[in-house]
């Protein structure tokens, strides 16, 4: 474990990293990660396709020399999402958002005790589920906006999982006060920052050890790649996940994150547009005959509004509603819409939804007829429209 490539701490090539962090967040999701200006420099980093690197002697503490451990391809999505999380070192970039869980989940020890939110993504849980199968690890269940329910099962934790707002319920976790009670309890807090993006929310800031994304959503956010990201809070924390990635190989190519960079570069057009589009549709949607809840946390009488208000700076642009109907009008509702695209996954540019409890493995507690909307940039009078024309079939098929 000589080489900094190994422990994963060698600094990254830019210099550019040190300006963008003095910039705003949306200037740094277009400048981080730019090559070094020079007479004919390309603009955008190249993509290197190569697993090997020519190496005549003894490797030097930033040398790469092969893909696994790292290489320079990954290094400006690094930097940048390091940049808008206020990671203090270069984000690790991952195979999945999974594979980036994977690798801070695993750290809790076997027969240790993880907490996690009762509603989260379901794959997590599927992964908190057998860390307790195969490693004995205790998994407790908690709703994550009820902040004394969550701190009662902190004592003795080892893990304090924190996805906010949750999939599909939305709640929204009173990021500050769980953080700081975690650490007080000794335990290591982990934020799935999925849904919020660092643009409306800064785990790091708040004291997180890490924070995860699936940069298959909303970073890339083009539903066109699956990939993951974890930044850490410190060097020492960045080592334990970049050596993770290197054992378990994990790993990204190349190309896939050039891609995320590229969509990267509007995230700040993309979650505004996104945002604004889902604050009038949950409006409209709350008044509508046809739909008996509504989660978002940005409307006054949402549970969520007073938590994100004070922690986020925006409300994101996921929305869940329940029909007046049941889960099969509900099947028949989605499949009238002709805009709106049914499939699973969120965060791209295109509108999505799906009823979350058609997945056998979603938890009980979410309602069956639950349907998880991910807004996207379109114009907010189609989607509207589409919705509408869909939500009153559900009157006339049961009248
Ligand atoms: C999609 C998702 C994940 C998993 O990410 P993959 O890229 O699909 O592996 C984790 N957390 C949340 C909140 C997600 O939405």
């Amino acid at each position: 474990m000589g080489s900094s490539n190994h422990d994963g701490v060698a600094p990254h090539h830019g210099d550019a990293t040190h300006d963008v962090r003095h910039w705003h967040p949306a200037t740094q999701a277009v400048a981080a990660g730019r090559p070094p200006r020079h007479q004919g420099a390309p603009v955008n980093p190249p993509i290197v396709l190569s697993s090997t690197y020519v190496s005549t002697g003894t490797p030097g503490p930033n040398e790469l020399l092969y893909t696994r451990i790292d290489t320079e391809t990954w290094h400006p999505f690094e930097e940048a999402v390091a940049a808008l999380e206020g990671a203090p070192v270069p984000g690790v970039v991952f195979g999945s958002g999974m594979a980036a869980l994977a690798s801070v989940l695993s750290q809790v020890p076997d027969g240790g005790t993880l907490v996690v939110p009762r509603h989260a993504y379901q794959v997590s849980l599927g992964f908190a589920e057998d860390l307790h199968k195969r490693h004995g690890v205790q998994v407790i269940k908690v709703d994550i906006d009820d902040t004394p329910a969550v701190l009662s099962a902190l004592n003795g934790a080892h893990m304090l999982l924190i996805e906010s707002p949750t999939n599909p319920m939305l709640e929204v976790a009173d990021l500050p006060t769980l953080i700081a009670a975690a650490h007080q309890a000794g335990a290591t807090v982990v934020v799935d920052n999925t849904f919020a993006t660092p643009l409306l929310q800064q785990p790091l800031s708040h004291g997180a050890d890490y924070v995860v994304h699936s940069a298959t959503k909303y970073l890339a956010g083009h539903s066109d790649v699956v990939l993951g990201v974890v930044c850490a809070a410190d060097h020492q924390r960045r080592a334990l996940v970049h050596n993770y990635r290197t054992l378990h190989g994990a790993i990204a190519g190349p190309q896939e994150v050039w891609l995320a960079l590229r969509g990267l570069r509007t995230l700040s057009l993309r979650v505004n547009a996104a945002g604004a589009n889902a604050m009038v549709l949950a409006q409209r949607l709350a008044e509508h005959p046809q739909v008996a809840q509504v989660r978002y946390p940005g409307l006054p009488q949402d549970p969520g509004f007073a938590t994100a208000s004070a922690t986020m700076s925006g409300y994101g642009a996921i929305i869940a509603i329940q029909p007046t109907g049941d889960a099969h009008s509900v099947d028949r509702m989605i499949n009238a819409l002709t805009l709106w695209t049914p499939a699973t996954s969120l965060g791209g540019v295109e509108s999505t939804l799906e009823r979350r409890r058609r997945f056998t493995t979603e938890s009980l507690t979410v309602p069956e007829n639950l349907i998880r909307l991910s807004v996207g940039i379109e114009d907010v009078e189609d989607l509207w429209a589409d919705l509408d024309q869909a939500l009153r079939r559900i009157t006339s098929e049961s009248a």
